[in-house]
């Protein structure tokens, strides 16, 4: 009985010292008000803020990270932060960002009803072992190669620390595999928007439409005239997604969407996404007017007969769409511009198209 007692006791403080040591040296925290701070895993290549909130009605992390032992370490930061445990809900801005719920066993997560069918995959990867080899594989590789890096990095101690930091990272990520982990599936869900009252606070959801993924969930919090968007306003001088699965209601959707935070009668003092520095409404602009302006191209386009190839020189992103970066061959976002030109032309030609026009007669 006593030594059962005993290690019960101990069990979670060894736990707790080892994802306290994580936190310490791999988790950066950044104050944005006494309400909100942003925290993210270090790493040379890898950026994405989760978003910690306190309010009268307890605590929020807005996204989790890829898995639940990546992802305890940055709740506990914030824990520190804000000197307190009390967690009320868990949002997910879209499922790729969800890896991590599984940290908070017994806190609502709140996203968009399309995000359980999205992270089906996580699930399927732990079931089919087959699959489950191969993702322990791959992230075993991604850690072999950051340690070949790390040789190379000599001695710039800055630099060291972030592919530490990364190294940790996967390697957590294949403990988590290993050991097979808990997806949370959100337990509140919603199709268009939703309000959280926290009491001094107020976060309200909005759904972007499908296009960088199926669930893309933007979080306004009023009171501080902060957004966050996620995915949604990547970074500047990054193309927003149309995609496979996206309809003329999600275009139409994104763009109202964004009509709506970039009018003036709406504070929005700074647009948080996960993965870029802090932006500005303005950084908004571009993204909007690019939703808008291939719509109405692919419109025309199609009205007076072009072809796809026409259209695309019409619309091509060098001369259009100067605010956008074109990324290198090999990125993951080559061509996104051309997906999205396509991915468009087929919305269009389905929007034209009257009703029943697609069945035939036998
Ligand atoms: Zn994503």
């Amino acid at each position: 009985m006593v030594k059962t007692l005993s290690l019960g006791l101990l069990l979670p403080t060894l736990l707790l010292a080892g994802a306290g040591r994580d936190a310490d040296q791999y988790v950066r925290i950044e104050r944005l008000s006494d309400r909100v701070v942003l925290a993210h895993w270090i790493g040379p290549d890898r950026l994405c803020h989760l978003v910690g909130i306190q309010s009268q009605k307890g605590l929020v992390l807005i996204d989790t990270e890829m898995s639940p032992r990546t992802t305890t370490p940055i709740k506990e930061r914030i824990d520190r932060e804000f000197g307190r445990t009390d967690w009320a809900y868990v949002i997910n801005t879209h499922g790729h960002h969800a890896g991590g719920n599984g940290a908070f066993r017994d806190v609502p997560v709140v996203a968009h009803e399309n995000l359980a069918a999205e992270i089906q995959w996580r699930i399927d990867v732990q079931t089919d072992p087959q699959r489950k080899r191969q993702a322990i594989d791959e992230a075993a590789q991604i850690v072999t190669t950051l340690r070949d890096n790390l040789r190379q990095v000599g001695g710039n101690r800055a630099h060291a620390r972030l592919m530490h930091g990364e190294i940790r990272f996967w390697e957590l990520y294949v403990e988590d595999l290993e050991e097979g982990y808990e997806v949370l599936r959100p337990t509140l869900t919603f199709a268009d928007r939703h309000t959280l009252n926290l009491g001094d606070v107020t976060l309200e959801l909005i759904f972007f439409g499908k296009g960088h993924s199926d669930s893309d969930t933007l979080v306004y919090m009023p009171q501080e005239g902060l957004l966050f968007t996620g995915a949604i306003a990547y970074q500047r001088g990054q193309l927003p997604e149309i995609s496979d699965e996206s309809q003329i209601e999600d275009v139409r959707r994104s763009i109202a969407v964004l009509d709506e935070f970039l009018d003036p009668s709406v504070a929005v003092r700074r647009v948080l996404p996960s993965h870029s520095r802090p932006l500005q409404r303005k950084d908004l602009v571009p993204i909007r007017d690019y939703y808008q302006k291939m719509l109405a191209g692919v419109r025309a386009a199609q009205r007076e007969g072009l072809t796809i190839e026409q259209a695309a020189e019409r619309l091509a992103q060098r001369k259009v769409f100067r605010a956008f970066l074109e990324p290198p061959p090999g990125h993951w976002l080559y061509g996104l511009h051309d997906r999205n030109l396509r991915n468009l032309w087929r919305i269009c030609q389905q929007e034209s198209r009257p009703a029943g026009a697609m069945q035939t007669k036998n």
